[in-house]
């Protein structure tokens, strides 16, 4: 199969098919309808075979994974997520894999609505980089700088099962055989929290998707705000599996320095708590109070009302081992 038949045969056959795109795959450009009163947010992330994911990872969990990380990243601006283009390297054409891998993308695109608008295909080393584009009414975008001290610290979900599945992966834990299937499912599916994201937007003051880590990626957040935080971690939501597999201290490290958890991490005024509460439950999510912003310019954590020290931050590219 050539690349233009590639093409045509998998990444034209998609099922969601948008008003506002003029000109999808199959020209040298795409072209999307300009609409008013909404401003684009636009994000890119590129997976590495080997890095981003573990080398026997599935094609569909691939697919789905290197849209998940880029809607995620809308999900933390409260947009809404509308098209993608995908450039990807591929070592050989292998029909199955491929169809496997358009599997996970396609899945979550038609879930969500967003169209596969163009990209690139060329052969090397596994790689796939995604662009994603979303829309959000003017001026209404979260960002990392607007936390405030004294607002408090939310999450979504559940943090460091990621993190536990790659150490099952690498041999560092042993799991229960119950536990390994939904655990290896929470690192190759991750779910992007985009209709919290959007039900966040009139309330969060800041906000985050949790990519590298807890711990650093609420550091980024204090850098951008200018202010510190203090973490409660007994606060901090763990899984039932990651309570049942692992000493307290030792879930609470992943869950402070693992990544590829894609919960949303936010802070919320007091004013804010209520509404923001109300509108993630009618969207199915759960949240967690997990401390508060302080003036301070540094993160402190306390367990059972004392303080104790933290000892390393996140999964940081490029940062010594
Ligand atoms: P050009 O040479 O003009 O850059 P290409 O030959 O690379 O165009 O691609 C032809 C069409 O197929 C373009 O519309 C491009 O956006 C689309 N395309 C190429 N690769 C992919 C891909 N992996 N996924 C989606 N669309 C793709
Ligand atoms: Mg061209």
């Amino acid at each position: 199969m050539k690349e233009f038949e590639l093409i045509k045969h998998f990444f034209t056959e998609q099922n969601v098919k948008r008003k506002d795109v003029l000109q999808g795959i199959g020209d040298d450009c795409a072209v999307i309808a300009s609409t008013e009163n909404q401003n684009i947010v636009v994000t890119t992330d590129t997976l590495v075979a080997g890095v981003h994911f573990p080398l026997e990872t599935s094609a569909r969990a691939i697919g789905h994974k290197a849209v998940a990380v880029n809607l995620s990243d809308i999900a933390a601006m409260g947009a809404k997520p509308s098209w993608i283009s995908l450039a990807i390297t591929l070592p050989d054409i292998d029909n199955a894999w491929l169809t496997e891998f358009c599997a996970g993308v396609f899945e979550l695109c038609e879930y969500y609505n967003v169209e596969l608008i163009g990209g690139d295909t060329t052969q090397g080393p596994l790689s796939i980089t995604i662009t994603a584009q979303g829309l959000i009414p003017e001026g209404k975008y979260l960002s990392r700088s607007g936390a405030k001290a004294g607002d408090w610290l939310y999450v979504t979900g559940e943090i460091g099962d990621a993190a536990l599945a790659l150490q099952h992966i690498n041999n560092e834990v042993t799991l229960e055989q119950d536990f390994i299937e939904p655990i290896q499912n929470k690192l190759d599916y991750p779910k992007p929290r985009v209709l919290a994201g959007q039900a966040l937007r009139e309330y969060a003051s800041a906000a985050i998707d949790i990519s590298d880590g807890l711990l650093a990626d609420l550091g980024h957040i204090c850098q951008a705000s200018n202010v510190g935080a203090n973490i409660v971690l007994d606060a901090i939501p763990l899984s039932q599996i990651l309570r049942d597999s692992l000493f307290f201290d030792d879930a609470i490290k992943l869950a402070l320095n693992g990544g590829d958890d894609y919960e949303l991490l936010f802070t919320i005024s007091e004013d804010n708590k209520v509404g923001m509460e109300t509108a993630l439950t009618n969207v199915g999510i759960q949240c967690t109070c997990i401390g508060q912003i302080n003036a301070t310019q540094t993160i402190s954590t306390t367990l059972n009302n004392k303080p104790v020290p933290i000892s390393s931050s996140g999964f940081e590219h490029f940062s010594e081992k």
